[in-house]
């Protein structure tokens, strides 16, 4: 067989918000597609005119750009293969239609709702195949006359699949080896529905595959049931020579692993199971999103891509070259993928390690303004370097670094308790006087000249230290106090010591 040029597509509906898993098959389709030179294109499968939602198109190109994962071809990016959105596509899908009704390989339908309806109320488990057609109102049971007089009067109906019972069919999954389905429990599923003259997802989804040259089928475990159907359009087409390669990805499943991951399992947990933020069209509840929750966009990939794939050697931490040189579907796991968050946060935390103070402090400005903080990036550059070690995700440095932008409006009591004594008062006004003295204010010589005036008057160095802590930053908490006494500066390190005085006293 000839080689062909490796072409991967990721097919999204736009119905809503890009769901984390589907990031994760995008991802995988990247990977696979860059480690082959190949092409990696979106298409947009809108055939479904109920379910479509405004702004969810959008969405899901918004969502690679911040990821940094490029498609080569699709809609919104061009290419010689499109129209790439199916609802422009209804022309081209009426020819293969028409095909598979000339060669018997599918039918008309007149079967109304309600009839449809009533066979499942007669019928338990009641499915329109082999067995059940016959007794159907469609091309194969009404006299080809009627059946044409219908169609030429306009009656609604469908188009289906004729399924032959009787045989195996094989899926070969790169995953998961060979799968078997007997045709027997297929049913003959609408393929096209003149009501609105556009193709289901079955019909689309094939003629789209080998007209854009598709060579591998990677996707969500979800569409296994529908491969074997997709196996047999491929033969009714006689395209079975190009029929892509099949890869059937595990589900991502609940931190705890039981059952698939869902925006519940985000609520209830407290992350998110979007790239952003999604409000929706309809109802406005707004959902969270990895974006606007502090994460890094190479960090949220780094974690994706290990959900369902090991590269081996207890690998984590790796570029996204690095993925793409790794990469294999063959050592994709078959069985789900648990999303363990914390891990997320973890590889947040190196990826934020590795960026610059003054990238983070870009990143930080925003939340800052927020909560009515202001600061020039300079002093916030500094502030991050001092925190930056205690979080995980951008949020978390408002919580370990507020008192470098306000002054405390009030003291944790437990800590006053603990660390507040008959004598505090005192040693902290000296302290304060020592400070006003104290030129240049730096963390080295500061701390020096404070320990040897506690040592000279052989006063308890824990004591103060953590007295002082507690009137700088309220609570006992935070980085070097030295480091802090230098950020905040002499006078309003001197402003928060007599403060606290004139509170705790
Ligand atoms: N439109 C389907 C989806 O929303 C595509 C499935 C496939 O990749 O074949 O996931």
């Amino acid at each position: 067989m000839v080689q062909r040029k490796v072409r991967v597509r990721f097919a999204p509906s736009p119905t809503g918000p890009l769901h984390i898993g589907g990031v994760r098959t995008a991802l995988y389709n990247y990977l696979f597609a860059a480690q082959h030179g190949g092409d990696f294109i979106l298409r947009i499968e809108d055939t479904d005119s109920q379910r479509f939602v405004p702004g969810a198109e959008a969405y899901i190109v918004d969502a690679f750009r911040w990821l940094g994962i490029p498609f080569d071809e699709g809609a919104g990016y061009g290419g010689s293969y499109g129209p790439y959105r199916q609802s422009e596509r209804k022309d081209i899908y009426i020819v293969y239609v028409r095909q598979l009704l000339e060669s018997g390989h599918a039918y008309y339908a007149f079967d109304t709702p309600a009839e449809l309806e009533k066979k499942r109320g007669e019928t338990a488990n009641f499915q329109y195949d082999a067995s059940t057609r016959m007794a159907m109102r469609n091309s194969l049971t009404l006299p080809a006359e009627e059946t044409a007089r219908r169609i030429e009067e306009g009656d609604p109906y469908v188009v289906r699949i004729k399924v032959e019972p009787g045989e195996d069919i094989h899926v070969h999954d790169l995953i998961r080896g060979d799968v078997v389905i007997h045709s027997s429990v297929l049913d003959d599923k609408v393929l096209y529905k003149s009501a609105d003259g556009l193709p289901t997802y079955h019909l689309a989804n094939i003629v789209d595959d080998h007209l854009m040259e598709i060579t591998h089928v990677i996707r969500g475990e979800e569409w296994l049931p529908s491969a074997p159907l997709h196996v047999l359009l491929y033969r009714y087409f006689g395209w079975t020579q190009t029929m892509p390669a099949f890869a059937h990805l595990p589900l991502l499943l609940k931190p705890e692993g039981n059952g698939k991951l869902s925006k519940r399992d985000g609520d209830r947990l407290g992350f998110p199971v979007f790239p952003l933020e999604w409000t929706d069209p309809k109802t406005g509840e707004r959902s969270s999103g990895y974006r606007e929750s502090g994460y890094l966009p190479e960090a949220v990939v780094n974690f994706l891509a290990l959900l369902g794939w090991n590269p081996g050697e207890g690998r984590e931490l790796m570029p996204l070259s690095e993925m793409i040189r790794l990469f294999d579907l063959a050592s994709c796991s078959k069985s789900g993928a648990k999303f363990d968050y914390e891990k997320g946060k973890w590889f947040n935390h190196q990826y934020l390690m590795q960026r610059e103070n003054g990238e983070i402090a870009r990143l930080f400005m925003p939340l800052l303004e927020e909560k009515g903080a202001k600061a020039d990036v300079a002093y916030v550059e500094k502030v991050v370097g001092l925190v930056k070690e205690r979080v995980n995700v951008v949020g978390e440095l408002w919580e370990q670094a507020s008192f470098f932008f306000t002054a405390p409006a009030a003291y944790d009591e437990k800590t006053v308790r603990k660390r507040w004594k008959a004598d505090t008062a005192a040693r902290l006004s000296e302290l304060a006087a020592l400070l006003g003295e104290h030129e240049p204010f730096d963390a080295l010589t500061t701390e020096e000249a404070v320990k040897s005036w506690i040592e000279s008057n052989g006063y308890h160095l824990g004591d103060i230290m953590n007295a002082a802590r507690l009137a700088l930053v309220g609570e006992s908490k935070g980085p070097h106090l030295f480091l802090i006494t230098e950020a905040l500066g002499k006078e309003e390190t001197i402003r928060r010591l007599m403060r606290a005085i004139e509170v705790l006293n």
